[in-house]
């Protein structure tokens, strides 16, 4: 085989709830990843180094060196292998960077996949999900994909059955926002406020519209514990935000750690027209229409 292909989605956080931080630097988290139908594909071709190229628009903001997540998971992979495979890497970007959408983990996923078939090594999926956890606590959501729950720092995952398609629109803002400096802020309002922190927990009623795919009661319980942090680095999502709901979105967040805003719609067409409307009214630069749940990473 000289040349494998591997599509993986991108992800919305519709529960993020985010503990008192540990003494580890970490926080324990309850976070419901969903998958969405925004898609990086990751092309891995015969070669006797590990080398990336990344194409599409937001290829200008992704690293091409040792610190990109896709190099990194090959990297691991060979290793895993005990031996000095090599690949030359393409990455065809649709994912917003550093847009709380988990870009770089699907990255990596993708690379685990096509790697792992490249190289002939028939690695069972438990193994890439063992590699993938070490790579960072979202890869492993990006292999499996659909719905699921992370718990402790959201690498310990199970999957939450889904009864229904979700329509979504998500608008990428300009920038990135950092998830380390997004976590600080969190750390550092919750200081400042002074209150306790509760302990993470499932939301049951979330939980209940998932399986039931009951879009206006998931709507009405999406929660993300990183909101506030991202709002006080980039308040102008909240006019994004906002501008969603009057167009009639069940629900509004930012997507994990931001600046990415999500909008869930009631059905395709409502998706179409709010994505429509958001860029139309200015209230933001470009929106996407997709839909969820998704599988993980795929041979294309
Ligand atoms: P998450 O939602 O998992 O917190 P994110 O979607 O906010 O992540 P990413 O798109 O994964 O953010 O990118 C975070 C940083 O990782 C980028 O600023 C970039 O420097 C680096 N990075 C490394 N490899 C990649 C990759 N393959 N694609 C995108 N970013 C990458």
């Amino acid at each position: 085989m000289s040349s494998v292909t591997v599509r993986v989605p991108a992800k919305v956080n519709v529960q993020l709830s985010v503990g008192p931080l540990r003494e580890d630097g970490y926080h324990d988290l309850v976070n419901v990843f969903h998958a969405v139908s925004i898609f990086d594909r990751v092309e891995a071709k015969e070669s006797d180094a590990i080398t990336v190229a990344v194409e599409g628009e937001w290829a200008g903001q992704v690293p091409l060196d040792d610190g990109n997540l896709a190099v990194r998971a090959a990297r691991a992979l060979a290793k895993h292998a005990g031996r000095s495979y090599g690949a030359d890497l393409v990455i065809h970007k649709e994912i917003p960077v550093a847009g709380g959408m988990a870009g770089g983990s699907a990255d990596a996923a993708g690379a685990l996949v096509a790697c792992n078939e490249l190289w002939g090594l028939g690695l069972p999926f438990e193994d890439l999900v063992e590699i993938a956890g070490d790579l960072g606590s979202d890869v492993p959501f990006s292999l499996l994909g659909g719905t699921a729950v992370g718990t402790g720092r959201g690498e310990e995952l199970s999957e939450l059955p889904t009864g229904g398609t979700f329509h979504w629109v998500f608008a990428p803002a300009e920038g990135g926002l950092s998830t380390p400096s997004v976590y600080a802020e969190c750390d550092r309002l919750r200081e400042e406020s002074g209150a306790e922190v509760p302990w993470p927990e499932l939301n049951e009623r979330l939980i209940e519209a998932l399986s039931t795919g009951d879009a206006y009661a998931l709507g009405s319980c999406l929660s993300n514990d990183l909101q506030d942090a991202a709002l006080a680095l980039r308040p102008e999502l909240a006019t994004t935000l906002d501008a969603g709901r009057q167009h009639g979105a069940l629900g509004a967040i930012v997507s994990g750690s931001g600046p990415t805003c999500a909008f869930l719609a009631i059905d395709a067409t409502h998706a179409r027209d709010l994505a429509a409307s958001l860029t139309a009214t200015g209230a933001a630069t470009s929106a996407m229409a997709a839909h969820g749940p998704v599988p993980g990473a795929t041979l294309a």
